[in-house]
């Protein structure tokens, strides 16, 4: 099989905190140098793609923020194609920066959610879009409640209950959906990052490939692996991040890569063949 897109994880795959992950900056130049197309897959909601390229950039790694996508990215261009906000309506941005960008570019109408009482109350609000974000607090948690409680359409961009940080597990989105979660008793209506299938949907589009085409590089069996394969993508594992070979061999046949490799450059030749 010769693969003719990438799909490339990062924490894990292409970095690990300040430092590229072994093979990455090779791997990915030789890539590029034979054409072939790479989209940065990220679940993390919060980084505006712009900064992420620019990260990449400090590693030693090309990168475009055109070729970086998030899962608000995946949010706002799922809710543009499949739940367009009504006229007069608006999207209530619960998170980072990246949240409330990324509606801005599919041409989403917001509302901040220190605005949404001036500007009408609760009923102005068509969808809400949870991402994580370190500075959300009470007041946005509250307007969150409050629009899904009175029947707005609740996205998540991911539920990982925890954020790995330098002094341990924190809270992650999970948790601050969790809170939303428990004061509605409702429950999101759509997550969009990895292994939901909205996050690859998108990204075979920004690819225009098939997804039988693209090859999904990851570092972890039950987001990466068993997301990608089973809108059916290529997959394949490298061991520069959290899962390595005996997890492999015990994990279920869903979440089996088609390849494993310690590193990026071990897969080139499912990409280079005819290039
Ligand atoms: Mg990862």
């Amino acid at each position: 099989m010769t693969y003719r897109g990438l799909l490339c994880d990062l924490d894990g795959v292409v970095y690990r905190g300040a430092t590229a992950c072994d093979g990455a900056v090779e791997g990915l130049a030789a890539a590029r140098a034979a054409g072939v197309p790479v989209l940065f897959l990220t679940n993390n909601a919060a980084r505006l793609p712009g900064e992420v390229a620019e990260h990449l950039e400090s590693l030693g790694v090309e990168a475009h923020a055109d070729e970086v996508l998030n899962s608000s990215q995946v949010a706002a261009s799922y809710l543009r194609q499949h739940h367009p906000v009504p006229e007069g309506q608006f999207a209530l941005p619960v998170g980072g920066p990246g949240v409330a960008a990324a509606l801005d570019e599919q041409g989403i109408p917001v509302v901040e959610p220190g605005d949404v009482l001036r500007r009408g109350g609760s009923a102005i609000v068509a969808a809400v879009v949870q991402g994580y974000g370190a500075a959300v607090g009470w007041a946005q948690l509250a307007e969150a409640t409050y629009a899904v409680a009175a029947g707005a359409r609740w996205v998540a961009t991911n539920t990982d209950a925890t954020l790995p940080t330098e002094r341990g597990q924190a809270p992650g989105n999970g948790s601050l959906v969790a809170a939303v979660a428990h004061a509605t008793g409702r429950q999101p209506d759509l997550v969009t990052g990895k292994p939901h299938a909205p996050a690859f949907e998108i990204a075979l589009q920004r690819l225009g490939l098939p997804a039988a085409d693209v090859l999904m590089i990851g570092d972890r069996l039950d987001t990466d692996i068993e997301g990608a394969k089973r809108v059916g993508l290529g997959t394949a594992l490298v061991l520069t991040g959290v899962h390595g070979r005996t997890d492999v061999d015990r994990a279920p046949e869903a979440q089996q890569p088609d390849l494993i490799a310690d590193t990026i450059p071990g897969l080139a030749e499912h990409w280079n063949d005819g290039a």
